[in-house]
Formats: C-alpha cells, sequence, structure tokens
C-alpha cells in the first residue's frame, strides 16, 4: 500500500489513537480482490487480509484513530457522537492517486462509544459489505470494502450473534457532524478545519475568490447529486442522521437501508423510523435540511465586514440542492425510460409510469426491465387499470416515434439494473454466513458485481422478483 496519512496531521482534540481490539477466532468471511488491487496492495498485504481485516495487523506509519463528530438524529441535536466502534488505519492512494480511507468498523470500544461495546454484527456487516459493492457496481458514489471477516466471539444485540469486522473504504470520513461538533466544542479550530477540508477535497474552490462559499456550493451540488442517484435506482438509506453524510457526496454509514422492491414512494425500510422522517420519498428533503445544519456551522466564518452578505451567500447555496438534484434526477428518469430529455413531455410520461407502479404495487426495478425489453403485455397484465396503462403506453410510444430508438435502447441498458440487493437476497446469505456458509456472499457478490448484464446461470427467481405482495416484509432494525 501507498500511505498518504494525513488525518492525524489535524488538531488532536478532533481524535483518539486507539488500537483496534482483535475478536476472538477471526475468520475470513469475503475479500474483494479488485478493489485490493485498486488500492495497490502487495501481495503480502493480499495474504495477511484476515488479519487486516479483523484488526490484529496494523501499520508502523499510522496509529489507527477514532474521530470526534457530533451530530442532529431523527432532528434533533445529539451532541458528540464519534467513531464508536471503528477505527481509522491507513489513508492510501489508489490507483488513480485518490487518497481512500481504510476504516475498520467492530473494531472495539473507542473513547465515543457511549454505552456501546464498540462491535458490528455479521448480519449488519454483511449487508453493508453487498450494499456499498452494489452501489459502487450502478455507478453511485458510495464507500465500499476491501473484506470482511467474522469471529467465533458473540455480541450482544436482541440475541447472541456472531461479531465481525469490516474493513470500509471511502473517499471521505469527515461527516456534516464533524462541523457541528467543532462549533460546539472547539470552535477555535473551525477556520483551519475547513481550509483542510477545502484543501482536502474540493481543492478547486482554493482557486475561487471566496474558497469557503465554492465549497459550501459544491457539498451541495455533490449531496443532491448522490440522492438523484439514490432515488432513481430505488435506494433509501435508512438513517440520514447528520453524522451519516459526508462532505464528498458519497455514500456512507450503512444501517437499515433498503433496495425499493415494490414501488411505494413512503416506504421505510427502517422498522425504528415510526414517523417515517427518512421513507424513500423524504430523502431530498432530508438532505436538503442537513445541508442547512452543514451551512449553518459554517457561517461563524465570515468576515467580520461582511456578516451580512456572506450569510446570504450561504444561504444561495441552498438554492443549488433543488436545481441540481432535479435536472440529475429528470436526467436519470429519461435515460431509464428511454426517452429523449430534450423532449419536454419525458418527464411528464416518467412520471406517468411511476404513477401507475405506484397504482399497481409493481416492483421497480423489474418495471423498467420490462419497459426496456418491451414486454408491454406482460406489464399490462399485471396491472388492473389496463386502460390506463393503454394511454400511457400510447403516450410513451408517441414520444419515441421519431427518435433514435436504438441509442434510446443502449442507454436504457445501461441505466437500468436487473440486479439489486433485495432484503431477503442479502437475509439468505446471512442466514448461510451464520453457518459459517459464504457461498451466497460469494454469488451475491458477483451477481452484483455487474448488475446490468443479465446473468442467468447465477441468478436464483428471488434476485429478480418482489415478495408475494401479502408476504410480510423483511423487518430492519436500526441494532447493528
Ligand atoms: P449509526 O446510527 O450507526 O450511524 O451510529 C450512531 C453513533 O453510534 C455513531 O457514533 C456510532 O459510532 C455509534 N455506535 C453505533 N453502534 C455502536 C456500538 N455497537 N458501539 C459503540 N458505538 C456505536
Ligand atoms: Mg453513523
Amino acid at each position: 500500500m501507498l500511505f498518504q496519512s494525513r488525518y492525524n496531521t489535524l488538531d488532536s482534540k478532533l481524535y483518539s489513537q486507539q488500537q483496534p481490539k482483535p475478536l476472538h477466532g477471526a475468520k475470513a468471511g469475503h475479500f474483494n480482490l479488485t478493489l485490493a488491487n485498486d488500492l495497490q496492495w502487495s501481495d503480502a498485504e493480499k495474504t495477511a487480509w484476515v488479519d487486516i481485516c479483523s484488526g490484529k495487523q496494523t501499520f508502523d506509519v499510522f496509529s489507527p484513530l477514532a474521530m470526534v463528530y457530533a451530530g442532529h438524529q431523527f432532528g434533533h441535536w445529539a451532541g458528540q457522537l464519534g467513531d464508536g466502534r471503528g477505527l481509522l488505519i491507513a489513508q492510501v492512494l489508489d490507483k488513480n492517486n485518490q487518497v481512500i480511507d481504510l476504516h475498520l468498523k467492530g473494531a472495539g470500544s473507542t473513547p465515543y462509544s457511549r454505552s456501546g461495546d464498540g462491535r458490528a454484527v455479521l448480519r449488519s456487516v454483511i449487508r453493508e459489505y453487498l450494499a456499498g459493492h452494489a452501489l459502487n457496481a450502478l455507478g453511485i458514489a458510495s464507500s465500499n470494502a476491501v473484506g470482511f471477516t467474522s469471529s467465533l466471539q458473540g455480541v450482544q444485540r436482541e440475541t447472541l450473534e456472531p461479531g465481525a469486522m469490516l474493513l470500509r473504504t471511502s473517499d471521505c470520513h469527515i461527516r456534516f457532524g464533524h462541523f457541528e461538533w467543532i462549533n460546539q466544542y472547539a470552535p477555535e479550530l473551525l477556520n483551519d478545519f475547513v481550509m483542510q477540508c477545502i484543501a482536502w477535497h474540493s481543492p478547486e474552490c482554493l482557486e475561487q475568490d471566496q474558497p469557503i462559499i465554492a465549497f459550501a456550493h459544491a457539498v451541495v451540488k455533490r449531496t443532491a447529486q448522490m440522492i438523484a442517484d439514490w432515488q432513481a435506482v430505488g435506494f433509501a438509506h435508512g438513517v440520514m442522521n447528520t453524522d451519516n453524510l459526508n462532505i464528498t457526496g458519497s455514500t456512507l454509514d450503512f444501517g437499515p437501508f433498503g433496495f425499493l422492491e415494490r414501488f411505494k414512494p413512503d416506504w421505510i425500510n427502517n422498522h425504528s423510523d415510526h414517523q417515517g422522517r427518512y421513507c424513500y420519498q423524504n430523502q431530498p428533503r432530508m438532505a436538503h435540511w442537513n445541508l442547512s445544519i452543514l451551512l449553518n456551522n459554517l457561517m461563524p466564518l465570515a468576515p467580520s465586514t461582511q456578516k451580512e452578505a456572506f450569510k446570504q451567500q450561504l444561504i444561495a447555496c441552498l438554492a443549488d440542492f433543488e436545481v441540481t438534484f432535479l435536472k440529475y434526477y429528470q436526467e436519470k428518469m429519461c435515460l431509464k425510460m428511454g426517452l429523449p430529455q430534450f423532449h419536454k413531455d419525458s418527464f411528464d410520461c416518467a412520471l406517468h409510469f411511476l404513477h401507475i407502479l405506484q397504482r399497481e404495487q409493481l416492483d421497480y426495478t423489474q418495471s423498467f426491465i420490462r419497459l426496456q425489453e418491451q414486454q408491454f403485455t406482460a406489464l399490462k397484465d399485471d396491472c388492473i387499470d389496463r386502460d390506463g396503462f393503454d394511454a400511457f403506453i400510447t403516450c410513451y410510444q408517441n414520444i419515441r416515434t421519431h427518435q433514435d430508438q436504438a441509442q434510446l435502447n443502449e442507454r436504457m441498458q445501461q441505466h437500468n439494473p436487473r440486479y439489486i440487493l433485495r432484503n431477503q437476497m442479502a437475509q439468505q446469505a446471512i442466514e448461510r454466513a451464520e453457518c459459517d456458509d459464504f457461498s451466497e456472499v460469494e454469488r451475491l457478490f458477483d451477481l452484483l458485481a455487474t448488475p446490468f448484464t443479465p446473468q442467468p446461470q447465477r441468478e436464483h427467481a428471488s434476485d429478480v422478483q418482489p415478495p408475494h405482495a401479502d408476504a410480510s416484509e423483511t423487518a430492519i432494525s436500526c441494532s447493528s
């Protein structure tokens, strides 16, 4: 690995050095060799992956550390949080010369563990491992993981579960909550911290007249783009608290996430989210809310002579959110539909399709595949309102008639995944892994690596269909 340590150059108030506490009887779960190669792991490091991914081996050049941050959870100020069960164990250069954090999740308690045990269970580690991999393969900015290990040591949740560790990778672990912590507990650090964030994560802003305002615009835009990607693919993060969103707009901290199956905009995958604050359709609004908290925390940096102007400029950044989100979301939806973006009726036609999916409770992912394959009769057969479906198809074909259909079809194929990580798929892999059989993790890992490509030899029927309409949903709790 080519180490590029930098977080440890920040003021020491911002982290605590902490060694991982290995679990007893660590054993291999799964290793992402492609990612290890991208991260320029040597052969020796690849051979030692189980030790690295279980906290037994750390690196002399970097003392593992837990970051401190704060956050708003479910809309309420939660005070100091921090890495309670994860450690930054290295920062390395990938093959594109980008700095990537290696973060070991489940590595034991830290000064920020509060009442937690610092551990992660195999169930949540597998869900995070597969989801990060799936989003990366879908081209959506997200953390990923080099590998995970399971162990003989039990971890108590509602029941005793196998403990596990995940070696997560991300271009950034600096969360909106970092800025909240600094303002609350060490405001004297704010200016230097923000300037360092800009240098690391938005260096192009340093060339602007007002780097901080330019940085704020960049974070708003990147977040809006990530949310548009989530909405288009049907991903619901589940816990969009300010401590779970980072400044590069890449998906972080998978917990009770889910991929939408039957199209229900108010779908809540997180069974602990009783109000539905983070349901699928609320995600753009919640991202906007979180960004307003972040921007508020940049306010103290206003130059004393231009306080009001600076404030107005920060407020203006928020307006970027809706514009950027809609631009990307409309673009994605037109691509998924196989409709030209320039046509004035294309997006309305996409919304018309979504309305049918909602009314008829159809599977989001497979309905787009059917549209792509022009299986109109099969789609119609699943509808109760068939006249309504005919009206949609007439409008859809009218828009496509005079277009370059071959090109539109090709783009559809690049934007409609066949395979997403359905809760039940993850559940099957977890149940097998809890009996020490990681073959289903492996199968799903391979399937989700090329989600746009049909893989008839690898796929199971349940990968491409939603649970029966009256089957009870897999309950996903916050405990992990
Ligand atoms: P999350 O909702 O998973 O993003 O976690 C919120 C906060 O709780 C973060 O600061 C986590 O580090 C911390 N946390 C979650 N689970 C544990 C655990 N088992 N032990 C210690 N800290 C935890
Ligand atoms: Mg978190």
